[in-house]
């Protein structure tokens, strides 16, 4: 750890939007700046999310992160490392059950440091993800990405369609999913009930 001072900046970012928005991106690009600053930032992402233990992006970016396997483990980290900022990547896999603990943590934490927390906004149903939903409220800034629609190309991917049909909310696996404009949305959807 270095002798920095306790951080100046506190907050909530929220980076949010579709599949392919290129969150992640974002986030390291904000933790990049944030260390050219001199300051601490700690990475973390749901242990749910078990692609890597680091963060990637598309274009091959990726920075080393903690997985944290419940908010519990999450607040331990948080306070082992008092004067870190955090970035949370892939938020919207915190469990249902923990949501109320998450908001808390957050909406608590972020009185104290800088806190940038990065999530689908939107389920493949196009329901919100509480984890990310209930917190665009007490934030202090939001960036809501878009993506190209993959399936008609405009500049207007908001939703993440998936292209196989079953129940599970969440599964893990970008080949299966595509960032979709609200027109080619509305006509998926059609589609996969007819
Ligand atoms: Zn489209």
């Amino acid at each position: 750890m270095s002798n920095n001072p306790l951080p100046v900046q506190i907050g909530l970012t929220i980076i949010t939007g579709p599949m392919f928005c290129g969150k992640s991106a974002e986030l390291i690009r904000q933790i990049r700046r944030l260390r050219v600053a001199k300051s601490n930032v700690l990475m973390l992402k749901p242990a749910i999310d078990t692609r890597s233990a680091s963060v990637s992006t598309r274009d091959g970016q990726s920075l080393d992160c903690t997985a944290f396997a419940s908010t519990h483990h999450l607040a331990d980290i948080i306070g082992a490392h008092p004067n870190f900022m955090l970035a949370i990547d892939e938020a919207q896999f915190v469990l249902a059950r923990e949501l109320d603990h998450w908001i808390d943590l957050i909406r608590d934490e972020m009185t104290k440091r800088l806190i940038i927390v990065a999530g689908l906004n939107l389920d493949f149903r196009g329901e919100p993800f509480p984890a990310i939903a209930d917190l665009l409220p007490v934030a202090t800034k939001i960036q809501l990405l878009s993506s190209v629609c993959m399936r008609c190309g405009s500049d207007n991917g908001v939703r993440s369609h998936r292209l196989q049909g079953g129940d599970t909310v969440v599964q893990i696996g970008d080949e299966e999913y595509q960032a979709q404009c609200l027109h080619c949305f509305s006509q998926s959807v059609v589609t996969a009930r007819s």
